[in-house]
């Protein structure tokens, strides 16, 4: 009989979301006819730019003519798009890549995931916790943890504690043993942001050690403080322990479209079995062009639309409409006398859960304001005690929701 991979065993039951979704609807039941807020949405909520939607519709049209049908494209992405990537992400910011050094893909969740089948199986991985749930559940997969604790702590991972007193971006603990590490920033759940000092100590640590930084920077369009790192490698030497992932999910409204891209520098190495150094951009190289056949042509026409002019001012629109939701959400309840933060820079704000059990706030905050938020705990353990509400929603429901809480809820 064949034996499944026992790593999908030891995950823990998807908890969250699924736990969300059952005590929403039980409320609901319940009270019937309830008007509720959900500020617990990991997704966005503004339609596509309509640059994105007219290049969509273009390159449909041009699937539809013998002239202009494309076929299979470059696995890596075609060349109109990574020009764009080149020029508009990464130019600006005084960090030159070479165009094969980008891979276009279907987005940043599996890229996350998949990066580590490049790496031996005894890697050992490092997260920042709380955070973004797929690095610990793909690292659980690949058998690269053993079974949690009642506290959800997978044996053979590093938690990095994410703290009010590190700000949410905690610099290298002493003496970290880890091959691989997750930095999420802007961070999902917390919004805090690493400032370049602190990835400057993220660089030297993983050059010194020999490990690789796995950057995810899907939220980097909403940074506001000028002074503050949009890519890792905007920091010297990052090229030479960094992978970067960025996503149009969050910056351009593609959750439901699909495309991203990471970048895995020609100059990044691991060791192989003889000690020496093998160049990470092969084994990935390789990766991508077996496993995968590229994004679909519309889709990266329309990514390519979105650093059209038109389509950079249309963006930039609806991401300030989640920043002023984020800033609604993080003054409002400033003022109701909540410990917040995150928001400024990132789309999600993080507050401190009067009583600190995250899970009781969150049947509170839906019985007295019939508002649904993301309990901290259900990010990870050191997310115990805190709280994420989310900017992705409509104005002036969120005002309605910050409304109810001043009022009904002050902490
Ligand atoms: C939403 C999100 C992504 C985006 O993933 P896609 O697969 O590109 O939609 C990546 N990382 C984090 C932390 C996210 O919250």
């Amino acid at each position: 009989m064949v034996h499944v991979n026992d790593g999908y065993l030891n995950l823990r039951a998807g908890y969250l979301f699924p736990e969300v979704a059952r005590r929403t609807e039980a409320f609901l039941r319940a009270h019937r006819g309830a008007d509720l807020i959900r500020l617990g949405i990991g997704d966005v909520t503004r339609p596509l730019v309509p640059s994105a939607v007219a290049a969509l519709k273009e390159a449909a049209d041009e699937m539809a003519r013998a002239e202009t049908f494309r076929g299979y494209g470059p696995e890596r992405g075609y060349d109109f798009l990574i020009e764009k990537i080149l020029a508009h992400d990464f130019a600006p910011r005084g960090v030159s890549l070479e165009p094969d050094e980008v891979f276009v893909s279907d987005g940043a969740k599996c890229d996350t995931a998949n990066i580590q089948e490049i790496f031996s199986p005894d890697a050992t991985v490092a997260v920042v916790d709380p955070v973004y749930p797929v690095y610990v559940d793909t690292t659980v997969m690949a058998r690269r943890a053993g079974p949690p604790d009642a506290a959800g702590r997978y044996a053979g991972l590093t938690y990095i504690p994410a703290t009010e007193e590190n700000n949410f971006a905690p610099a290298p603990p002493e003496g970290l043993d880890a091959d691989l590490v997750y930095l999420c920033s802007p961070n999902n759940p917390t919004g805090a942001v690493f400032d370049g000092k602190t990835l400057a100590a993220w660089v030297a640590w993983a050059r010194e050690r020999g490990a690789v930084l796995l950057f995810d920077a899907a939220y980097e369009a909403f940074i506001r403080d000028e002074t503050l790192p949009h890519s890792i490698y905007e920091i010297d030497g990052a090229k030479e322990c960094a992978i970067e992932f960025r996503s149009f999910s969050k910056t351009a409204g593609f959750t439901g479209l699909r495309l991203a891209y990471c970048v895995v520098p020609k100059a990044l190495t691991g060791e192989g079995p003889d000690g020496g150094r093998v160049p990470l951009h092969a084994l990935w190289n390789r990766r991508v062009g077996t496993k995968f056949n590229g994004a679909s042509y519309p889709v990266q026409k329309a990514g390519a639309a979105v650093y059209s002019e038109a389509g950079r001012r249309e963006v930039a629109a609806n991401i300030a409409y989640y920043m002023e939701n984020a800033r609604v959400i993080r003054e409002g309840l400033a003022e109701a006398g909540y410990r917040v933060f995150g928001g400024e820079n990132a789309p999600y704000v993080w507050l401190r859960a009067p009583g600190g059990d995250s899970w009781a706030f969150f049947d509170r905050l839906l019985e007295t304001c019939e508002v649904v938020g993301t309990p901290g705990a259900g990010f990870g353990p050191s997310g115990e005690g805190y709280f994420r509400l989310s900017a992705f929603g409509d104005a002036e429901r969120t005002k309605e929701a910050v409304a109810r809480i001043r009022t009904r809820l002050p902490a």
